[in-house]
């Protein structure tokens, strides 16, 4: 519920051709490059790194903490303008796989969902 101040200073020394968009996690505004495009898939919120989905689609830093502080904040429900339940376990299966330092939320606490 809290979300942590992120400091993505360090992205300003990119590229500054490249498109920016907003983390849907931490609200900061970074290049596209270094967020993960991510769309939704009946009703799943699954990453996009290949951007081939095509429709609406929202990015995040492929972080726990934007991607826990996106799934705590429903921040993906109004990024795809939908007020349903939503699947995350996708992104955050790829996003942990990224990102080991720490022990992500359990994923198994999702009753609306069945698949898989
Ligand atoms: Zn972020």
């Amino acid at each position: 519920m809290n979300i942590q101040g992120v400091d993505r200073s360090a992205a300003s020394a990119r590229s500054p051709r490249l498109p920016v968009r907003t983390c849907v996690g931490c609200r900061t505004r970074d290049h596209q490059g270094d967020l993960l495009r991510v769309a939704l898939v009946t009703g799943r919120v699954v990453p996009d790194p290949e951007r081939g989905h095509s429709g609406r689609g929202a990015y995040v830093h492929p972080s726990r903490e934007c991607v826990t502080a996106a799934i705590a904040r429903k921040a993906f429900g109004r990024a795809f303008r939908t007020g349903g339940p939503l699947d995350p376990r996708d992104l955050v299966a790829f996003c942990s796989a990224n990102d080991r330092t720490e022990s992500w939320e359990r994923r198994d606490d999702n009753p609306m969902s069945s698949q898989r």
